[in-house]
């Protein structure tokens, strides 16, 4: 018998704790009395074996068949409340099972390293002697006060501050004593500072938007009506909500979560965005809308100082805040009672993290509502086939919004022929006649324009046309990209970069040159046509600073800059109301990638893009340049034609087996030697073959798309099945007894999107 502090008959206080390094198993120990009242979800450090570990508590009480005289002791709480929540314990259980990674790695990336070492760093406080003010003859305090005297002297022997905890220490001095010397203005506190940014002051001018409630669309109040009378009857299955863009999505969120918040006094929600960089966005419309209401909401993402990622994190657990915004990571923040999870943009392959734990957020969201019986909305203006595919198998419910807000036009869209381009300029263009009338014509009428094109960088790769030379990564399988202002050969995959040559290197022709283009040639074409705008291009390479995209998506939005061009960066979920032309060129470049997702990302770039232009008073128009027009996903994007396209992708991927169908498991191995990356890879698919597992259908091993990354070869074999559990686990088996080489690295990526 234990009451609610976990204290027993015998007055024992003991708890259940989880250690991160084996979480799979509570283990209990005795809750010492010097300690404060145990509380489910607190951090405590433990001993385990030879060694001290941290862990949660997950439970209060006395273990039912241990000897309690044989129970360890908790030896330190971190927090004195919870930082931690049960469901989570859960989720990491299905991930480890789902995605093959040990319960131990997964908590060990999840659980915020900042947080582990408690409160004491951040609140270090440090004493020094002050620089002003007289001080009293020593002699006379000596006298007087010996004590201060002593410390004083004590301190002006130091040449820098020390920690106040080390002077009372090594002093054996009384906090009274060092309040004497403060008061009287001898001796100062130096607090060490955490560099952090208030909660506030994150957003950038331009970012925060309105405050007052639309009257809905027609469309919009029948969404909220289903999604509410949803959450009203509990309903767990996930709904996604498919809304053409500019459709007003993100108003029928805000009434979902206001419905709750008022409904259930107790709730709190999650909001994921694929990206930091659209957080903000979402952060000022959430906050103008909900905190007139006294609700509090927090961002989350893996670009926060670590003093700011322990303060929201420690404000979640605390209930202090009940609306968390962010990236993917933030699917693991410790709200409690989580009743709603909203997946904003679903389709976006950022959702997927590229290292271990290689999860998807929105697949962990769904999962994670599912744990705690939550309403899940996924929302999209080009849903990914996975999603559609479980709206037709009716997994998924769907609310559609088809029309834009005010019944605002979709955008025209016309389509130049750049090989009648060709023809016409006698020349190869970047830049269509069409285009540039279309950027003038704005530019002229004070009206904005994006152009988007999905490679950075000057030229695409620096050839020899005497000889037929390419610079190429020395540690990578690719051509280097050229990058004139820098005048550097950079490979774009790991980083390696090196002076561009005057000369060829292999026949030394001075004729080498740069070929096909980045972003940065487009800057210049586009400044040498509008001389007068102010453009600002956007792309990795000028976006590493920190907040500086965010300050320019700011700045463009209260028109300081005219014109943007980038990458994919600028291509999703921004809402600019002055842009009314969007200039897409080379629409056709994502469709030739070695990836069966690639008539879907070309489909889905091109309506995105689209999406835009024209979502204010002012029609839009959207120029796509394009050699080949009559690609089918180029040509049902620009009539957006869902059903059309999703019909016939659909047959594609079933006609193959793809995923939605089954699911994939990408299995990519590495080793410095080709040779014996080759026999293991065989014998490997031997091995595994001779396990005959159900379901399961191999292929490979084949080189990967990138055959050489970071001097390392790259083979991949490629498992399909339609339960990933039972596969995944049969395959890890089999692994763990393979002899593979020492020198041999391999990942399994469950539900893989990058397949390069
Ligand atoms: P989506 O996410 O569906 O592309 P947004 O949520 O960004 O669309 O909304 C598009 C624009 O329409 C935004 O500027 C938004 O403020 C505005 N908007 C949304 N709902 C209404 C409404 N009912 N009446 C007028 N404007 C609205
Ligand atoms: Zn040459």
């Amino acid at each position: 018998m234990s009451d609610d502090t976990g204290t027993s008959a015998n007055g024992l206080r003991c708890v259940e704790v989880r250690v991160f390094s084996r979480i799979a198993k509570a283990l209990h120990y005795r809750f010492p009395d010097f300690l404060t009242d145990p509380e489910v979800g607190m951090l405590v450090r433990v001993p385990l074996g030879s060694r001290n570990e941290l862990g949660i508590v997950t439970g209060l009480g006395q273990p039912k068949d241990f000897p309690l005289h044989k129970l360890k002791q908790v030896l330190e709480v971190i927090y004195p409340h919870k930082v931690f929540t049960e469901d989570l314990f859960e989720l990491i259980r299905w991930m480890a099972r789902y995605y093959a990674v040990p319960e131990a790695v997964i908590m060990d990336r999840v659980f915020p390293g900042t947080l582990r070492k408690g409160l004491k760093a951040k609140e270090q406080v440090s004493l020094k002697v002050s620089d002003t003010g007289a001080v009293e003859p020593i002699e006379a305090l000596r006298r007087k006060a010996p004590k201060q005297a002593a410390l004083l002297e004590f301190l002006r022997q130091q040449s820098q501050a020390i920690t106040k905890s080390a002077v009372i220490q090594a002093m054996n001095a009384s906090h009274a004593t060092v309040k004497a010397l403060i008061e009287k203005g001898w001796i100062e506190e130096q607090r060490e500072v955490d560099e952090r940014i208030g909660y506030r002051d994150d957003l950038a001018e331009g970012d925060a938007i309105r405050t007052l409630d639309f009257t809905l669309t027609e469309e919009q109040q029948s969404a909220v009506v289903s999604l509410t009378a949803a959450m009203d009857r509990q309903q767990t299955r996930p709904i996604l909500l498919h809304g053409v863009t500019g459709s007003g999505k993100t108003e029928v969120y805000v009434r979902a979560i206001r419905h709750l918040l008022q409904s259930d006094p107790d709730a709190s929600v999650l909001f994921l965005v694929p990206e930091v960089a659209l957080a903000p966005q979402t952060v000022g419309t959430l906050r103008s809308r909900l905190e007139s209401q006294g609700v509090e909401v927090l961002v989350w993402h893996s670009h926060l100082s670590e003093g700011e990622r322990r303060d929201s994190w420690l404000k979640i657990a605390q209930r202090q805040c009940r609306v968390v915004v962010g990236a993917r990571s933030a699917v693991f923040t410790p709200l409690s009672n989580l009743k709603l999870l909203i997946i904003d943009e679903e389709h976006e392959p950022a959702y997927k993290q590229e290292e271990i734990p290689r999860y998807h957020g929105r697949d962990l969201a769904v999962v994670r509502a599912r744990i705690n019986k939550a309403c899940c909305i996924v929302g999209s203006a080009t849903p990914s086939l996975e999603s559609l595919y479980n709206v037709k198998a009716g997994k998924y419910d769907v609310v559609r919004l088809t029309r834009r807000v005010d019944n605002r036009q979709l955008p025209k869209v016309t389509l130049v022929d750049m090989r009648l381009e060709y023809r016409k300029q006698k020349k190869e263009s970047i830049l269509s006649q069409t285009l540039v009338e279309g950027l003038r014509e704005r530019f002229e009428k004070r009206e904005q324009s994006i152009l988007f094109l999905n490679r950075r960088g000057y030229s695409r790769q620096m050839i020899c046309p005497e000889c037929g030379w390419v610079a190429m990564s020395e540690e990578c399988s690719i051509p280097l990209t050229y990058h004139r202002r820098q005048n550097l050969l950079k490979c774009h995959l790991s980083g390696y970069e090196r002076p561009a040559p005057l000369r060829c290197p292999q026949c030394q022709s001075p004729k080498i040159r740069g070929e096909g283009f980045g972003t940065q040639k487009l800057e210049d074409l586009l400044r040498a046509v509008l001389p007068k705008a102010r453009i600002f291009r956007v792309d990795a390479d000028t976006m590493q600073k920190k907040n500086l995209f965010r300050h320019v998506l700011a700045d463009f939005r209260t028109g300081k800059l005219d014109v943007l061009v980038g990458t994919q960066m600028i291509a999703k979920g921004l809402d600019f109301p002055n842009v009314t032309l969007v200039g897409m060129i080379n629409a056709d470049h994502s469709l030739y990638m070695e990836d069966f997702r690639a008539a879907e990302r070309t489909f889905q770039l091109l309506v995105q893009v689209s999406g835009r232009a024209g979502r204010g008073e002012r029609a839009g128009e959207v120029i796509i340049q394009t050699s080949t027009p009559h690609a089918s996903p180029i040509q049902f994007a620009r009539r957006s034609d869902f059903d059309g396209f999703l019909e016939e992708e659909i047959e594609l991927r079933r006609e193959f087996n793809y995923p939605p169908f089954r699911h994939l498991i990408r299995h990519v191995i590495r080793d410095r030697s080709i040779e014996k990356l080759e026999f293991y890879c065989k014998k490997w698919r031997e091995t595994l073959e001779s396990e005959k597992i159900a379901d399961l259908e191999i292929r490979g091993p084949l080189p990967a798309s990138v055959e050489k990354l970071n001097g390392e070869y790259r083979y991949q074999l490629w498992y399909f099945t339609p339960r990933v559990i039972a596969t995944v686990s049969r395959i890890q088996e089999v692994l763990e007894r393979f002899q593979w080489e020492k020198t041999t690295r391999q990942i399994l990526d469950v539900d893989a999107m990058n397949l390069l």
